[in-house]
Formats: structure tokens, C-alpha cells, sequence
């Protein structure tokens, strides 16, 4: 079996900063817990409360570049000045073996994911309206005007991209933009495609030559 033909599916999910797209996410495992989310390398901080291995494997500039001539990542891009990178063992481990896997990235990340598997399915989570996030990322209250207008140029950049993605959600209630990310997964676990691989012996037993 080939990259191409993984029983697991993919699901991109891609969005500005600012929108909610990790609480999202959380909520949506909190869900499905057979869904497993793929946690990234990062030569970034950690922020408060966030732990090595839970959001993200922390490691510094030197270690990132062994893993990329190693040819560790499916893909890494940089991202505000530090560099992200996903596994590549891991990931075809678990959709070899079956699971579905969330991966949260960003558009140019998307891409490079759509190159090996043209299969995976992605996720665009826009705000309510463009006004509403410039609000949520002043709401914060710590940044400075410089730091904001440069964050809402990058989300406008990343927001243009939104075309490239099979589904939009637009994150104005929680609750609501849960249901719809849980349809999404749900109704992609449907497909003829999906099913046949999960169901192969049940659909063999009424095949006909
Ligand atoms: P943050 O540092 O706020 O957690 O993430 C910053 C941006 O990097 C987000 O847009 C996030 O989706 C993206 N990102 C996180 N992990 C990866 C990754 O492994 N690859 C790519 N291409 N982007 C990532």
C-alpha cells in the first residue's frame, strides 16, 4: 500500500491566529477521541502551560535542521520567524494502521500535505467577520500596534488562501463550529471511498465477478 491508498484520513485543519482554531480542535477530540492529533516540532517557546509533547515537541534550531536532512518531516515551513515541522514516521504509521489524524497547520504546510496525500481533507477556520478578529487579537491587551498590524496582515495573507481548502467553518459560536467540524469528520468517514477500505471483507462477501 502506497501513501496514496491509506486507510486513515487526513484533516487539515488551517486558520489565522486569533480565530480559535486549538480550542476547536480540543473540543473536537473531546468528541471523537478515535481521531489523533498530530503534535508537531517546534524551535518556538513554549507558552504558559503548554507541555514538550502535548502541543508540540519543543526543540532548539540545530535539532530541527537534523531531523529536516534527515528527512524526518512531511513537510515544515516557517511561521513567524520559528520553524514547524510534522513527522513523517509517525503520521504514515497511523493512517497505515488505520486512524484518522488532525493536523494543525498552516496553508503552505497544507499544500506540501496535499503533494503525498491528495486524499487529505482540509479544514479552513475563518472568524466572524475580519473586524471581529482585529477585535480578539487587541482584546488581548498586551500587544503593541506595531505587533497587531503585522499579526492582521499575516492573517489576511493566511485568509487568502481559504479557497484551497474543501470546507469552511466560520468560528462565530463554539458550540456550532464543533457540530460542523464533527460533520465534516463525519460525513468524510461516510464516503464510498472510506467505507470500502474499513468494510473491505463486508463488501467482498456481496461482490459479484
Ligand atoms: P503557534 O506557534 O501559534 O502554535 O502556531 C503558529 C502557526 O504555525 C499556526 O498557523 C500553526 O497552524 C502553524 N503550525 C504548527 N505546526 C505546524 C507544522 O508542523 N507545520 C506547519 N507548516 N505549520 C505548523
Amino acid at each position: 500500500m502506497n501513501e496514496r491508498d491509506t486507510p486513515g484520513t487526513l484533516f487539515i485543519v488551517t486558520a489565522p491566529s486569533g480565530v480559535g482554531k486549538t480550542t476547536l480542535v480540543r473540543g473536537l477530540l473531546e468528541r471523537s477521541p478515535d481521531l489523533r492529533l498530530s503534535v508537531s516540532h517546534t524551535t518556538r517557546a513554549p507558552r504558559e502551560g503548554e507541555e514538550n509533547g502535548r502541543e508540540y515537541h519543543f526543540i532548539d534550531a540545530a535539532a530541527f535542521q537534523r531531523l529536516c536532512a534527515a528527512g524526518e518531516f512531511l513537510e515544515w515551513a516557517e511561521v513567524h520567524g520559528n520553524y514547524y515541522g510534522t513527522s513523517r514516521a509517525w503520521l504514515e504509521e497511523q493512517t497505515r494502521d488505520g486512524h484518522d489524524v488532525i493536523l494543525e497547520i498552516d496553508w503552505r504546510g497544507a499544500r506540501q500535505v496535499r503533494l503525498v496525500f491528495p486524499g487529505a481533507v482540509g479544514i479552513f477556520v475563518l472568524p466572524p467577520s475580519f473586524g471581529e478578529l482585529e477585535r480578539r487579537l487587541r482584546g488581548r491587551g498586551t500587544d503593541s500596534e506595531e505587533t497587531i498590524a503585522r499579526r492582521l496582515a499575516a492573517a489576511r495573507g493566511e485568509m487568502s488562501h481559504v479557497g484551497e481548502f474543501a470546507y469552511v467553518i466560520i468560528n462565530d459560536r463554539l458550540p456550532a463550529a464543533i457540530d460542523d467540524m464533527a460533520a465534516i469528520v463525519r460525513a468524510t468517514r461516510l464516503r464510498y471511498a472510506s467505507q470500502h477500505k474499513r468494510h473491505s471483507r463486508y463488501f467482498s462477501s456481496f461482490a459479484q465477478d
